[in-house]
């Protein structure tokens, strides 16, 4: 398994993350079916947490829309860990509702250094995946 993901969303997303820090940051990675992770929409963190983040559900909904309507599908779900790895969280593959969708982590345990890995999460089970950057 693989996911392809723009080049300017794989940095914008990197500086979501930074921006949002010391709290984690969250985002969705959207693109034309079969394309690449070519449009990344930043969202705001509900939680303001740096252990969870939370989608604000009328944010999202708004996002949806907005994919609908240029003709975009998730690819995936991106947030950032501030401390620890860039590995799902128990909390995050419980909450995982869209197993179509990667789940892409940020870590910034080393702020010079980020780390960004993808995974898929089916019910209870985390796949970690290949990023290609294109
Ligand atoms: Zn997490």
């Amino acid at each position: 398994m693989t996911i392809k993901i723009h080049k300017g969303v794989y940095d914008r997303m990197i500086a979501h993350a930074k921006s949002g820090y010391p709290n984690e940051a969250c985002g969705i990675l959207a693109g034309k079916p079969k394309g690449p992770a070519g449009v990344f929409y930043p969202m705001r963190n509900a939680d303001e947490s740096p252990i969870s983040y939370f989608m604000d559900p009328r944010e999202q909904l708004g996002v949806f829309k907005k994919m609908r309507e240029a003709g975009l599908e998730m690819k995936g779900i991106f947030h950032s860990h501030v401390a620890s790895a860039a590995y799902p969280s128990q909390k995050d593959v419980r909450l995982a509702f869209y197993p179509e969708a990667s789940a892409v982590i940020v870590s910034l345990s080393d702020l010079k250094k980020p780390v960004v890995c993808s995974f898929k999460i089916d019910r209870e089970t985390v796949t970690e995946e290949k990023i290609e950057i294109v």
